[in-house]
């Protein structure tokens, strides 16, 4: 879902980065992973002091973690699928 509000706090956001990168003093930064606004290079998690932020981010790893843990339980019964059947033959 978009939510209109963000977008236009996302244009403002950059509207003022280019503003920034005119001006000539670019240093080097990172970007906040959720709105992309310019962060710290030691900011670890890579997102910004934005509480929404934070949250998308730890909600965001949480899905990826449970993608992955789903993904090798699907590669396991895809495998297995192969597999059992042939060692079942041999053991029988
Ligand atoms: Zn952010």
């Amino acid at each position: 879902m978009v939510d209109a509000r963000k977008v236009k706090d996302n244009i403002a956001r950059m509207t003022s980065k280019v503003s920034n990168a005119a001006s000539g003093r670019i240093q080097p930064h990172k970007h906040c992973r959720v709105c992309f606004t310019t962060i710290k290079m030691s900011a670890e998690p890579r997102v910004c002091n934005d509480q929404a932020c934070i949250d998308k981010n730890l909600r965001d790893e949480r899905n990826q973690r449970q993608m992955r843990i789903w993904m090798f339980i699907f590669l396991g019964l895809f495998a297995f699928s192969f597999v059992g059947p042939i060692i079942l033959r041999s053991v029988l």
